[in-house]
């Protein structure tokens, strides 16, 4: 099992455990999933390969790991076989495991994942005619708590560590078939082009699986890079986007060190109704954000930003309110588009979604505004994989299981 050590985590007042990136299993191996392959080089190097041994096992490795999705240094046949053994021996490629797999009636796909340790999260695979997105987990929970989203009322168990992070995206790919088939020597790298796959179905990445990734900045980041490294995953960061509630300190980091594409979870465009359902306005107020957003790194007209909007009936979704969202972005001169998301209902929930012709007054206005405002359609509802309804079935069995215990009381009482 991992060494857990508590380390604080920023904007948060209780330290809370988080898994150190680099730490070996209980078997003494270290995974070598989400390590940058310089480090796996040392790695390497410490173990007891001469340097440029181990700069070119590391080089292979890399190769092996991210271009062919190799889970076994068995099938890596241009490393020697004595060699293959003692990389065996000393280091494993791991993958979160699969607890539970749902597919949707359109096509969704959502995942309920086990880390080495035991800690649940979620994945969702969204097919679209011209994309697929993959919606990837930050962290086991979430620290903040937005009154709309079910992550939300899960305590945060810990970060995902990069190797976590990165797992989700390679074992999508296993899921999806999207390793390059055919030949397996790759010795010959003029060979490439006859193993790489085309038309792949997983095309984009969304950060807004459970957790808030600028919580776990160096972690995300980390994994973003092999990600779109081209001799890692190669996917580019013009295909990624990161979801914030509104951290506003990482934000400008978020662009210089990682320069996806940014989303932030705007919900509101007054104090009063942003604090009670994004509370972290409280301390990162909205001024704050949008004057962060208008610095964003990156950010263009050709490059918008993605203000999410999800609409709670009475609460956010007026026409006065449509217009000030208008005014704000004007006023900041954001490069923005809206992203208007139906409410999704969860068990307990204490908001309703807004009526379609609300809906569509609300978009009306933003776009007569001159800003693109199209409603997201709920993907996976009936697999419960739609937006702000991850939560792990451990913990929705455990609130059944409360709930069943209070009513029992009840009786008991009566
Ligand atoms: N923590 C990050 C990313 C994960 S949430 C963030 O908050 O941005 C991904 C998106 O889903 C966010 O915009 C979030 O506000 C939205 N969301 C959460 N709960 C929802 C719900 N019940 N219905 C619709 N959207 C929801
Ligand atoms: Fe966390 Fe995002 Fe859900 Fe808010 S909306 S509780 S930040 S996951």
């Amino acid at each position: 099992m991992p060494d857990t050590a508590a380390m604080p985590i920023p904007g948060q007042i209780d330290p809370v455990p988080t898994s150190r990136p680099i730490t070996p299993r209980a078997d003494g191996r270290i995974d070598v999933l989400g390590i940058p392959r310089e480090a796996i080089r040392d790695l390497f190097a410490e173990a007891g390969l001469d340097a440029k041994q181990a700069k070119l096992r590391a080089k292979q490795v890399y190769h092996w790991l991210y271009h062919r999705g190799a889970t076994e240094f068995a099938a890596m046949t241009d490393i020697s076989k004595a060699m293959r053994p003692w990389l065996e021996e000393r280091f494993v490629i791991g993958r979160p495991e699969v607890v539970e797999a749902q597919h949707s009636t359109d096509g969704t796909r959502k995942w309920l994942l086990k880390t080495a340790d035991g800690h649940e999260f979620e994945m969702v695979f969204i097919p679209d005619a011209d994309r697929g997105t993959l919606c990837v987990s930050s962290q086991v929970g979430c620290t903040l708590n937005c009154t709309f989203c079910h992550t939300g009322t899960m305590r945060l168990v810990r970060n995902l560590t990069p190797g976590e992070i990165v797992g989700q995206v390679m074992l999508a790919r296993d899921t999806l078939g999207e390793w390059p088939k055919g030949k397996m020597d790759v010795s010959d790298d003029a060979d490439e082009n006859e193993y790489r796959a085309d038309g792949r179905l997983l095309t984009n990445i969304v950060m807004m699986g459970m957790g808030e990734p600028l919580y776990n900045f160096d972690n995300v980041r980390d994994a973003l890079r092999l990600v779109m490294d081209g001799e890692g995953l190669a996917l580019s960061k013009r295909r990624i986007t990161l979801s914030t509630s509104g951290v506003v300190p990482a934000m400008a980091r978020c662009g210089e060190e990682i320069g996806v594409n940014l989303a932030v979870s705007l919900h509101a465009v007054s104090k009063e109704v942003r604090d009670e359902i994004v509370p972290i306005n409280r301390k990162y107020g909205l001024e704050e954000l949008l004057k962060a957003c208008a610095d964003y790194p990156g950010a263009s007209n050709a490059r918008r930003i993605t203000f999410e909007y999800v609409m709670l009936k009475d609460k956010n979704d007026s026409d006065e309110d449509a217009h000030e969202l208008v005014r704000l972005l004007r006023e900041y001169d954001l490069p923005a588009k809206v992203n208007l998301i139906p409410f999704n209902p969860w068990p307990g929930s204490v908001y309703e979604c807004s009526t379609p012709e609300r809906i569509r007054s609300f978009s009306n206005i933003v776009f007569e505004g001159g800003i693109s405002a199209p409603v997201r359609t709920p993907r996976g509802r009936d697999i419960d994989a739609a937006c702000g309804q991850l939560k792990t079935a451990a913990e929705k069995k455990s609130r059944a299981q409360m709930d069943r215990e209070a009513a029992e009381a009840e009786a008991t009482a009566a």
